[in-house]
């Protein structure tokens, strides 16, 4: 257990992702990985905030959503939930057939803005996530595989903050999957271990595969290949001074700051004939003690 704090503590300090003094907002899923780093951010003396997001998916978002809230009960600990369920009665599903695109692609978007939007309106520093070493090799994998550029240029345990965007930290990107496990059947942690049956056939699932397949026949090969392109990125990708971006307006529904009249989350939402606006009508948001 020591170790896997030390772990967190490493990535946080080699990033400088957040001060014990800031306030953090953490997405929660009610899986091992958010849960583990939510136990041990607290554990460490960090003020962690949580949000849930309720993808509407039938049985899943039930029981993940019910694991997040009891363990946030059980340590007195802040919790935001935004339901895309409770709000429209349709689910995650619903919004990818209606625009035609998978599933995940959906969820992504979803995602960003209710992180963003929620970060903003109650000052959070940075959001956290809980993306762990398997993920992040897998999606390197999947960015070299498909020679990505742009994608591993802005790989990285660390996102700095943009107008409209909060800082992004990850950090449990150095411990892998099965340590997560172990922390919590040590700390008792209570996880919903499904994994949401929209990840079907995600081909990162497959890059998880190869990539254990590798782990097993050469132990340490995920270390060196993820550490090792964070190592090597600052001089592969070197920051240009230059580049500002494009130029960001306020979205003409929602006002969050976007490069098209609508952000993106407004548009697919228009798409699958739902408002926008609705989504956080329903959300709870308790006040900090
Ligand atoms: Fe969202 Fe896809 Fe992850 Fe499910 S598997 S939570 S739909 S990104
Ligand atoms: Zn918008």
């Amino acid at each position: 257990m020591e170790h896997l704090q030390n772990q967190v503590v490493r990535a946080i300090k080699k990033f400088r992702m957040f001060p014990r003094s800031e306030k953090i907002l953490l997405a929660v899923s009610g899986g091992k990985d958010s849960l583990a780093l939510w136990d041990m951010l607290v554990d460490m003396g960090y003020s962690v905030d949580g949000l849930y997001i309720d993808l509407g998916i039938p049985e899943y978002s039930d029981v993940s959503g019910q694991k997040t809230q009891n363990f946030a009960e059980s340590r007195g600990l802040v919790l935001h939930e935004v339901s895309l369920g409770k709000t429209y009665g349709v689910d995650i599903g619903h919004i990818a057939r209606k625009t035609k695109r998978p599933s995940c692609s959906v969820c992504g978007v979803l995602k960003r803005y209710v992180m963003n939007m929620v970060a903003d309106r109650h000052g959070y520093f940075a959001v956290a996530t809980g993306h762990n070493l398997d993920d992040e090799a897998a999606v390197l994998m999947g960015n070299v595989l498909n020679w990505q550029t742009e994608y591993l240029q802005r790989q990285s345990p660390l996102l700095e903050a943009k107008p409209g965007m909060p800082r992004k930290v990850k950090p449990l990107y150095r411990l892998a999957e099965r340590e997560t496990a172990a922390y919590c059947v040590l700390r008792g942690i209570d996880y919903i271990m499904h994994e949401c049956p929209k990840s079907e056939g995600a081909t990162s699932f497959t890059h998880k595969e190869v990539l254990n397949r590798l782990e097993a026949e050469s132990p340490g090969s995920k270390d060196h290949f993820l550490l090792g392109f964070l190592r090597t990125a600052p001089q592969l990708f070197p920051q240009s001074s230059s580049d500002d971006g494009p130029e960001l307006q306020q979205c003409t529904r929602c006002g969050q700051l976007t490069t098209a009249e609508e952000c993106g989350f407004c548009r697919q939402m228009a798409r699958a004939g739902l408002d926008s606006l609705a989504l956080f009508d329903s959300s709870v948001s308790p006040e900090r003690n």
